[in-house]
């Protein structure tokens, strides 16, 4: 006996060819899409460099010591080296994940026994202005501390100018998702939404006047000046406390960074009411450096420090490629 007529085998002959009609459509619309990704990493901006030297001076937090920081310009495919220019012998130190070494809240890096020191918010301005390669002159071992952010870097960069070079950038550009860290705290890169690097960071201290915060930024040097160049280091009391007991961080002060009681900043004003998390940021732009050439990703970050953001750019740069620092 015939089946009724919505139900007869032709009509149920369908079923598979719509599916592979939607199988078609999903090929098609990701064709478009890489194609779009491609046609916006062919419009790959060039290297950039500094136009003149340029100088900043200012206290390590830590060490209390005065440092000089000559940022040089340097030629394309030079990328961002360190010289510490005060050993009887200089040392080149590159910006390597290769290089860095365990920190408790700060990153360094080290060749041989020649180091420097928290050199996140140096790094960052370069990253943030999109300067690619720099030769990066100091004469100590910790960079200056400043006002916590990086403010007077990408002051003094922005005051002798950027320049092209005669090389296109080569992007690292992530084709899946990696990610680091564990249910407390983690980090995770994914393809980008367009040919650069955009952040979605969340900032979670729970009850208390840091709280959580939450940034979406899409990092371009205007976002960069505009949003997170001047914010400033912070940590609760409770932990400067603990660092003075340990006679660490001794030459700063509430003035220098800023130091949450439980009213919120102790003697100073939040220049953003979310500033904490956009140093989060402000830390992560300048983490990122280390895999040696600009990300092209769409990052989310849950309460991740300088440890889990130098474990990602370790995984997203290409070992083979980078120099060694033993
Ligand atoms: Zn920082």
């Amino acid at each position: 006996m015939g089946l009724p007529w919505p139900i007869r085998p032709v009509a149920r002959g369908r079923c598979p060819r719509g599916l592979a009609n939607w199988l078609w459509v999903a090929l098609f619309v990701h064709g478009v899409v890489a194609g779009f990704l491609m046609h916006q990493a062919s419009r790959l901006r060039l290297q950039r460099t500094l136009k003149k030297p340029v100088s900043v001076t200012g206290v390590g937090y830590w060490s209390g010591l005065e440092n000089r920081v000559e940022f040089k310009p340097a030629a394309a495919g030079a990328g961002v080296v360190f010289v510490r220019a005060d050993l009887p012998d200089p040392v080149t130190i590159p910006v390597s994940v290769n290089c860095r070494i365990e920190a408790s809240s700060r990153t360094n890096l080290s060749v041989g026994s020649a180091r420097v020191e928290m050199v996140e918010h140096v790094l960052s301005a370069l990253a943030g202005l999109d300067v690619d390669c720099c030769l990066v002159r100091v004469y100590g071992e910790e960079m200056p501390g400043l006002d916590g952010s990086s403010r007077a870097f990408v002051e003094a960069i922005d005051a002798v100018g950027i320049e092209d070079l005669g090389a296109a950038i080569d992007p690292i550009v992530v084709d899946s998702v990696v990610r680091v860290g564990d249910d407390t705290s983690w980090i995770e890169a994914s393809p980008p939404k367009f040919a650069g690097l955009s952040i979605d960071y969340e900032l979670d201290y729970g009850d208390g006047p840091i709280g959580r915060q939450m940034l979406s930024l899409r990092v371009t040097p205007e976002a960069y000046r505009r949003g997170l160049a001047a914010a400033r280091t912070f940590l609760p009391a409770a932990d400067a406390e603990r660092l003075r007991a340990q006679g660490r961080g001794l030459a700063a002060t509430t003035d220098d960074l800023l130091i949450f009681g439980p009213d919120g900043p102790i003697g100073n004003t939040l220049r953003w009411p979310d500033e904490c998390v956009r140093h989060k940021v402000l830390d992560l732009v300048g983490d990122l450096k280390l895999a040696g050439r600009p990300i092209h990703a769409h990052i989310r970050a849950y309460r991740s420090g300088h440890r889990l953001n130098g474990a990602l750019a370790a995984r997203l740069a290409t070992a083979r490629l980078q120099p060694v620092c033993s």
